[in-house]
């Protein structure tokens, strides 16, 4: 094991960002600039006010840290800014050498009169696909040494929302003003993925994937099950925020009702405590089963460290989240940032900071980074998604003989 794993070959190594929300993750700058050109007030015109007052490094409680969205989501409502807040986040991931990221958002948060949910696509998609061009057709890339940059949008629902977050909201609570909540929620979630799959396979546009999120307890993802059903026999991969805020059975749910085939989060997986189904009559050995599953299905979990901490009151330090037993149990475990801006992060430097408090064998670390690609809902045949893997190893291993001096003791 290593002592101290170099910052610069962590910051040198290819890597992913599969749970990162584009509304969470704007440049600071751009959101100033939209917002001025858009007349959406802000609480401060200058970054260090935003930085002090909204976007901070350690938040009170989930309300906090959700409030800046209210912002962001304002100044993403025309194709312009949606465009130029993709293409900057890939420019910004590849800055870092990150170079597979799938771009998650709820289109329906920025649907409006003349702006429908193909167009955000689109939009959003356009922004990526211009600054892939620019690194793919770029020396590194076609000179065979880098790994070029791909991508996927991951289409949300909204475990539950409210007039104020959009128009479309609105006017859907209206036409469902007779329905118990559960289901005008369950409707606007089937609503959406049947418009992203009709989408995705009239356009081609790379959405690979349907996620629910939104405040977890008290809003159980068994309620959408019809939306993910119509993903789910329309080929178009799942995943679930769950764990976050209540515990295992939430992920089982997940993963047996939802079909998930990959875990947002998962930070409660073996809080045996937070078990509730009195059935259950050995919550420790469900939580090891369930863990073993996930294991076993290669389920990816996609944790977030930073996010959780800033979220969550009962995990104060990375050496008590649950990631190094999520780890030890041989799960599929990936890194992502959650929201750059929202938690002041990177894809470099969670896994820095993962490093700095978690011991891991040079395998265990290098399997991390790869489970990123290996885990991508790749919008491509699978052939070629073994093949782009393939030129991560490469590329990975290439990066760890040049580093062979520095990392010598490490195994
Ligand atoms: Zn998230």
């Amino acid at each position: 094991m290593a002592e101290r794993i170099p910052p610069g070959f962590i910051a040198q190594i290819p890597k992913t960002d599969l749970h990162l929300h584009l509304d969470g993750s704007l440049r600071l700058s751009s959101l100033i600039d939209m917002a001025r050109a858009t007349g959406v007030a802000l609480p401060s015109q200058e970054e260090a006010g935003l930085r002090e007052r909204v976007f901070k490094d350690r938040y009170r409680d989930l309300p906090e840290y959700l409030a800046g969205f209210r912002y962001t989501c304002a100044v993403l409502q025309n194709e312009e800014n949606l465009e130029r807040a993709a293409c900057e986040l890939a420019e910004d991931c590849l800055a870092e050498n990150v170079r597979y990221i799938e771009v998650r958002f709820a289109p329906q948060l920025h649907v409006r009169k003349h702006l429908g949910y193909e167009q955000v696509l689109r939009a959003v998609a356009r922004g990526l696909e211009r600054a892939a061009t620019a690194h793919n057709r770029g020396p590194g890339v076609t000179g065979g040494d880098d790994v070029p940059f791909a991508f996927g949008l991951i289409v949300c629902a909204m475990r539950r929302f409210s007039a104020e977050m959009g128009a479309y909201f609105a006017g859907l609570i209206d036409r469902f003003r007779f329905a118990p909540p559960e289901e005008l929620y369950a409707a606007a979630s089937l609503e959406m993925v049947r418009a992203a799959v009709a989408i995705r396979d009239e356009t081609g546009l790379p959405i690979v994937g349907f996620d629910l999120a939104g405040e977890e307890a008290g809003y159980p993802a068994g309620a959408h099950r019809a939306a993910y059903a119509h993903a789910h026999r329309n080929f178009l991969l799942k995943t679930v925020h769950a764990g976050e805020a209540y515990g295992p059975e939430s992920i089982f749910q997940a993963i047996t009702v939802c079909h998930a085939n990959r875990i947002g989060h998962g930070t409660f997986l073996f809080d045996h405590r937070l078990v509730r189904d009195t059935s259950i009559a050995d919550p420790r050995r469900y939580v090891e089963q369930l863990a073993e599953y996930l294991a076993n299905r290669r389920i990816t979990v996609e944790v977030c460290l930073t996010s959780n901490l800033q979220t969550t009151p009962g995990i104060a330090r990375v050496a008590d989240h649950p990631v190094r037993q999520m780890i030890g149990h041989g799960l599929s475990v990936c890194l992502c940032t959650d929201n750059r801006l929202v938690s002041h992060t990177t894809a470099t430097r969670e896994l820095q900071r993962l490093a700095e408090h978690v011991p891991l064998t040079r395998e265990q670390f290098r399997n991390l980074v790869v489970a990123g690609f290996k885990g991508a809902f790749f919008p491509g045949p699978y052939r070629e998604k073994r093949g782009y893997v393939r030129r991560v190893l490469d590329r990975y291993e290439a990066i760890e003989r040049d580093w062979a001096k520095e990392i010598e003791g490490w195994h």
